[in-house]
């Protein structure tokens, strides 16, 4: 048998270092085996998809120096890998579990839904599908297709007894079959749901090994189950720590920035991100802390992969990034690396434009645009106390500002200037007063040149990364004051109405 791996990532946001962590153990494991390595891209979500989103993530495993050996760029025998190119594969394999008895439709409207759930919890039971397709007689489903009633399709679950997985890490992990709801397979409008695509797709393309995050630990019930009911050899599972914040709680881009592209920007190494990834739960037989890819491949063994929640801690990365660039480049080295990065005549051209307006000497360049080839900037509750508005107001302002950029689609200076100017009407702000707190969390003061320019210049991630950190200023912010936020942004765009 050759081992076959694969990540499955849905391109729906930056590329995380979650996504990296996970990849690297599996094409470890897949080299260590001889076996090959593929990335398919999980984009049955079109409403949440985004081409940039995708090619966000596999440049930023290519730049970490990660490669594979099928995926929508580089081709392969069980393509396209790209779910939203496999469409037509789907619908007959839910046919087929509807034929031979383990699935059905269900036509019950999302009100019906509700009303069944909100009567589930005034009984103090959980919420779960109550079965009700299941009741219907044959003569009765018949009917309702001719009629062009919209229906999903569910797969049928034993109600009782336990399910057990095998997991190569945790041993028998045992879910009862009570607590696994009937999933949908089939949605009104054709498309699949995550659980019937990822089957048929590990199945298709010959996957042996699903080596994931923990966080897929209650799917695999179900997906065992679509194994069984096709007839078809489950792979082995493996399910992967999660990577945590310091303080143990989920890795979260509040805490800490979680996109590669931040640590790329920031003057991270990519072998020395690389290394901390493989660090995660994971040590060299002889415990050394810095090793390269190759070094981790020739002495990869995933049972040596602890359980305890691995911390993904920035200051532990640059350290060992330090170490990186102190013990492996030589100046010539670093100096290549050093004008790769961001000290290139192309990079220059897209800044030069914008601070020549304010030099008198060649000595102002390097002071004016410090910030943008800096990671996080070293800002304190003084730097915000010369701006009009008071303490609260900047930060609220500046988690509103963080919210409307963060659904930005296109980072474009127009893009973001009109996201900007549409809050500050809403929150009745004069526009100079608003951008203040946003241009100290950006470079660092407000004489600097258009806060619009500098976010363009640093790219999404870095700037949301700034953003955050300088709401962080005032100490974390808590569930409950984070929900009295969202409300009062919620009810802003209504009052503009
Ligand atoms: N599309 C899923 C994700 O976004 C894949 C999970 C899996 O590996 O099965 O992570």
């Amino acid at each position: 048998m050759t081992v076959r791996t694969r990540i499955a990532p849905s391109p729906t946001g930056d590329p995380h270092v979650g996504t990296a962590y996970i990849a690297l153990f599996n094409q470890c494991f897949a080299r260590q085996h001889g076996g090959q390595f593929i990335l398919r891209i999980e984009d049955t979500d079109q409403t949440r998809s985004t081409p940039e989103s995708e090619q966000a993530i596999l440049d930023s495993l290519r730049w970490l120096g990660i490669d594979w050996d099928e995926g929508p760029d580089v081709g392969g025998e069980h393509g396209p890998y790209r779910q939203s190119e496999r469409m037509g594969i789907y619908k007959q394999y839910a046919d087929e579990l509807i034929e031979k008895g383990h699935a059905f439709y269900c036509f019950a409207t999302s009100e019906e839904l509700d009303e069944m759930r909100r009567e589930q919890q005034a009984r103090g039971e959980t919420p779960k599908y109550d079965g009700r397709g299941l009741k219907l007689s044959e003569a009765e489903v018949q009917a309702k297709l001719a009629a062009g009633e919209p229906y999903v399709v569910r797969m049928k679950l034993p109600e009782e007894g336990v399910c057990v997985i095998d997991d190569m890490l945790r041993g028998n992990i045992e879910i009862e079959w009570s607590q696994v709801d009937m999933q949908v397979l089939l949605k009104a409008d054709g498309m699949p749901t995550y659980h019937l695509a990822n089957v048929v797709d590990d199945h298709l393309m010959g996957i042996t090994h699903v080596i994931r995050g923990e966080e897929w630990i209650n799917s695999a019930p179900k997906h065992l189950k679509l194994y069984e009911y096709f007839g078809w050899e489950a792979p082995v599972l493996c399910h992967l720590p999660l990577l945590r914040n310091p303080d143990k709680s989920k890795l979260s881009k509040r805490k800490n920035p979680t996109s590669i592209l931040y640590y790329q920007r920031a003057g991270y190494l990519p072998e020395a991100v690389l290394n901390y990834l493989g660090r995660m739960g994971w040590s060299m037989p002889d415990e050394r802390e810095k090793f390269t890819l190759a070094d981790m491949q020739a002495n990869f063994d995933i049972t040596r992969v602890s359980l305890g929640g691995p911390i993904f801690d920035v200051e532990k990365l640059s350290w060992l990034n330090g170490l990186w660039i102190r013990e492996d480049l030589n100046t010539e080295q670093l100096a290549d690396r050093l004008s790769e990065w961001a000290l290139n005549r192309d990079n220059l051209l897209k800044v030069l434009p914008h601070a020549q307006s304010r030099m008198e000497t060649l000595g102002d360049f390097m002071p004016l645009v410090a910030f943008l080839a800096s990671g996080q900037l070293p800002l304190t509750e003084a730097h915000f106390a010369e701006n009009r508005l008071p303490m609260d107001e900047q930060k609220q302002l500046l988690q509103f500002a963080l919210w409307r950029l963060e659904a930005l689609r296109v980072w474009e200076r127009d893009e973001i200037f009109n996201a900007l100017k549409e809050l500050a009407g809403q929150m009745d702000i004069k526009l100079k007063d608003f951008l203040a707190p946003i241009f100290i969390a950006i470079a660092g003061t407000t004489a600097s040149f258009s806060v619009m320019d500098s976010m363009t210049l640093l790219g999404p991630d870095m700037s949301r990364a700034r953003l955050r950190q300088a709401i962080n200023i005032w100490g974390e912010v808590g569930k409950k004051q984070l929900k009295k936020l969202e409300k009062t942004y919620q009810g802003l765009g209504q009052s503009a109405d």
